[in-house]
């Protein structure tokens, strides 16, 4: 039987490779469902091309746009917000891949695991922001959460071979971002160019501010925490400038069982997709004689001060991810408008973390609100700041 995929997303970088991935795996799995939120034109050009049974765009504006350029798409489309939910209920869908940038796709991640689907979760802020509900949800209704996330299919990965009980600790490995060799006077005046230009990943605007902050890394911390059901304690962050080595584990044994693989976010999702079987596909093996060698040093804690801030939030648990996630996209909203210099991100966050009222075992409306008081809270402090600085220099 054919294996039905809904994609969330499916216009974006993620949702574009999974069709590739699916088109590479060939017969048992079928394109059911896609989303996009503004991109109509390839909405409708992927359609043509896959057939799926459901159609949605989430930005009402668009229906027009999206039925003339469907043209005679035999399938269902639905228009607004609610088709991102009403998609991933779906019945006849078996596995969700969730590919919708920010807090958006929140509700239809929780609403697929109530219907016990497989989620394929590539964006991070389902397990950061709602980790705690998601997993519990997920645990009652029977629904498996597969990483997309390169570092946490690997760990995924590592973990086959083992049972968790068996863990001694979670390797995380991180390339450390472009300026894995600055002083911290030179962190000051990054500019956005510099801030933008990622050694080996090819990632939206977003993610590559968050790699050079390494709050990307201080969210996989987080992620990794609900993902895998492990104490903060047992979880380390490695510096692997190659980036070949996605990520490990190590038993209580002393083994260290590692994935390696290409920089290709084909991997992951096919993983994602085929688990708990492996298949032929697109990705290009890796040739590790060509690389020659694999470096590992520490990470600078001083230097970048989000990672252990990840470390406290994911310790801390309740609405500490949520203003986490809330106060660090707000910040990188403006540093990308060039309102705000480099190093003031992780200044925000940090007050962000510190000024909340922290609340244990948090439902999705009180984590929403919390994810609205840290906007409005960094709105505050850069005004705050502006002014305060202002001040010093007349
Ligand atoms: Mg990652």
């Amino acid at each position: 039987m054919n294996r039905k995929i809904a994609i969330l997303g499916s216009t974006g970088s993620i949702g574009v490779n999974t069709l590739r991935v699916i088109e590479g795996l060939g017969d048992g799995f079928e394109v059911f469902a896609i989303t996009a939120h503004n991109n109509a034109e390839l909405l409708a050009e992927q359609a043509k091309q896959f057939k799926p049974a459901y159609v949605g765009i989430t930005n009402p504006e668009k229906e027009g746009e999206l039925g003339e350029a469907l043209g005679d798409f035999a399938g269902k489309i639905l228009i607004g917000p609610e088709a991102l939910v009403e998609i991933a209920e779906i019945a006849e869908v078996d596995t969700v891949v969730t590919a919708v940038v920010g807090a958006a796709g929140l509700a239809a991640v929780l609403g697929a695991a109530e219907k016990g689907k497989t989620l394929a979760i590539a964006n991070k802020e389902p397990l950061v922001i709602a980790g705690e509900l998601l997993t519990k949800i997920a645990k009652e209704n029977n629904a498996t959460i597969l990483p997309i996330d390169s570092e946490h299919s690997a760990i995924f990965q590592s973990l086959q071979s083992g049972n968790i009980d068996e863990v001694s600790r979670i390797i995380l490995t991180a390339s450390g971002g472009p300026f894995r060799m600055a002083k911290p006077e030179d962190l000051e005046n990054v500019t956005l160019e510099e801030a933008l230009a990622h050694p080996t990943w090819d990632m939206g605007p977003k993610i590559t501010v968050d790699s050079a902050t390494m709050m990307n890394k201080a969210l996989e911390v987080i992620e990794a925490v609900w993902l895998f059901g492990v104490s903060v304690e047992k979880i380390e962050i490695l510096i692997h400038p190659e980036s070949v080595i996605h990520s490990m584990v190590e038993f209580v044994d002393g083994s260290i069982v590692a994935q390696l693989g290409t920089p290709d976010m084909c991997v992951p999702i096919q993983y994602a997709l085929t688990y708990p079987r492996r298949k032929a596909g697109i990705s290009s093996p890796l040739k590790l004689d060509e690389i020659g060698k694999l470096t590992f040093e520490k990470p600078n804690y001083e230097l970048f001060r989000a990672i252990g801030l990840g470390f406290e939030v994911a310790g801390k648990g309740g609405s500490a991810p949520v203003v986490f996630n809330a106060a660090n996209e707000a910040a990188v909203e403006k540093f990308l408008a060039g309102e705000i210099k480099f190093a003031m991100i992780v200044e925000i966050i940090e007050h962000c973390v510190n000024e909340h009222r922290h609340l244990a075992n948090v439902s999705l409306e009180e984590l929403l609100k919390a994810d609205t008081w840290a906007r409005k809270e960094v709105e505050s402090y850069v005004v705050q700041r502006a002014a305060g600085s202002g001040q010093q220099n007349t």
